[in-house]
């Protein structure tokens, strides 16, 4: 939670944002209902609406919410209240990666609520492959109506907007969180003798549609990448070594449809796991299954998210996600120096500039670093106790701290150099 110094500081911040704010009206603003969130509930108030982008506007200035969310649906009246008497009319279709579901091996090296560049990098490939893996070739979206935002924390999220999927249920939504997820695939319906004893294994090929080619060309591609690669889809060492060493012969087996190559007890078992480690890797959690929840209020793309200070950004398009830093362009606030007082911080780079790590450190820092520290609990901001320290630092400074000092007061000029870049 933040301290009263804190959350003043930050509302200041988010005031000089939202006055200079650009356009952040989604398509169909007045249809649109409109959540705000304090520091402590990302949802605090909900059922708003506004008429159009200037009232949005005028709002985000004047209130300077730290979370803003909206509606995937379009209602008749977005401000009705209980939700049956909105008049639901349909919603995009939105999928949520965060790096928190993906299992990732760095979660082991930092706080679980800590982000690093790992953690970033595997949700944009978890984004990338549900982008160009499942949503275009499978679903058959067209690449221009599907949209990539930063989550503003540890993810993306993709929006679809598609006449055709606008208008699908809870149920239909289901299905295809179930298909991208692996969820409910019947293994026989591309393994059709799996099970049975003394027949050969047939199999999918790489170009069957849908998931009998995908885990088709998912196991062919692990192969050629060798022991790793197979193990990051759940295969044991000694079964991925083997793999490996029998390689030309399980691609070509694969190739032609003959998974007899293989050599493995508990086939089906053996294959649904490979599956599941193909597929996307989305929250099961009913109340943060973005994608079946028609009445879902996710966060408004260019606007703040309250944990991070970061905006939630949106890339310029699919292509550029390659490329896409939302550690440094995502970044909302400036680089003006603020003291604060860090907890044990890992190492970390904004704006091109590391910083960290730190441990009960009492640091200036520019405000965009700052307050990603204070806002993910990792600092706070007292002015008070970081003059006092500073002081007594002075007289008592050794060599050591002294050099450390010096290479803080480096970072800290690339920092603001970078800032106002
Ligand atoms: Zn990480």
């Amino acid at each position: 939670m933040l301290g009263e110094n804190d959350s003043r500081f930050f509302k200041r911040l988010l005031a000089s944002f939202y006055s200079g704010i650009g356009n952040v009206a989604p398509r169909g603003i007045s249809k649109r209902e409109f959540g705000f969130g304090d520091f402590e509930r990302k949802i605090r108030y909900r059922h708003y609406s506004f008429r159009d982008e200037a009232q949005l506007r005028n709002y985000l200035a004047k209130e300077a919410p730290p979370f803003v969310s909206y509606s995937m649906a379009e209602y008749e009246r977005p401000d009705g209240k209980p939700m049956e008497s909105k008049g639901w009319l349909g919603a995009d279709l939105v999928f949520d990666i965060d790096a928190s579901d993906l299992k990732l091996k760095c979660r082991n090296e930092h706080p679980s609520s800590w982000v690093c560049s790992k953690c970033l990098e595997g949700a944009k490939a978890e984004t990338t492959k549900l982008i160009e893996e499942f949503l275009i070739p499978d679903f058959g979206f067209a690449e221009k109506g599907i949209s990539v935002n930063f989550s503003g924390n540890r993810g993306y999220h993709i929006h679809v907007e598609d006449v055709g999927a606008f208008k699908l249920g809870g149920d239909a939504r289901k299905q295809i969180s179930d298909y991208i997820t692996g969820n409910n695939i019947m293994l026989t319906s591309f393994f059709p003798t799996i099970g049975r004893r003394g027949v050969r294994l047939e199999g999918p090929r790489p170009s069957d549609s849908g998931w009998g080619g995908k885990l088709a060309n998912g196991v062919i591609k692990a192969v050629n990448s060798g022991t790793s690669s197979l193990m990051d889809l759940g295969i044991e060492k000694k079964d991925a070594q083997m793999l490996t060493r029998k390689s030309a012969e399980v691609v070509l087996g694969i190739s032609t449809g003959n998974w007899d190559k293989i050599n493995i007890p508990k086939k089906g078992e053996f294959w649904a796991n490979v599956l599941k480690n193909i597929a996307i890797k989305q929250s099961d959690a009913i109340d943060r299954n973005v994608s079946t929840d028609i009445y879902h209020l996710i966060r408004l793309p260019g606007t703040i998210h309250g944990d991070t200070g970061l905006v939630a950004k949106k890339v310029r398009s699919f292509k550029a996600l390659a490329d896409f830093d939302p550690m440094s362009e995502a970044i909302a606030f400036g680089a003006e120096q603020i003291a604060i007082r860090t907890t044990k911080v890992p190492a970390f780079t904004m704006a091109g500039t590391a910083f960290g790590p730190y441990e009960n450190a009492e640091i200036k820092l520019p405000a965009y670093a700052a307050s990603y520290l204070v806002l993910k609990g990792f600092a706070s901001l007292d002015p008070k106790k970081a003059h006092a320290a500073s002081k007594v630092e002075k007289k008592e400074l050794t060599l050591e701290e002294k050099e450390q000092r010096a290479r803080l007061e480096k970072f800290v000029a690339d920092a603001e150099h970078f800032g106002q870049g």
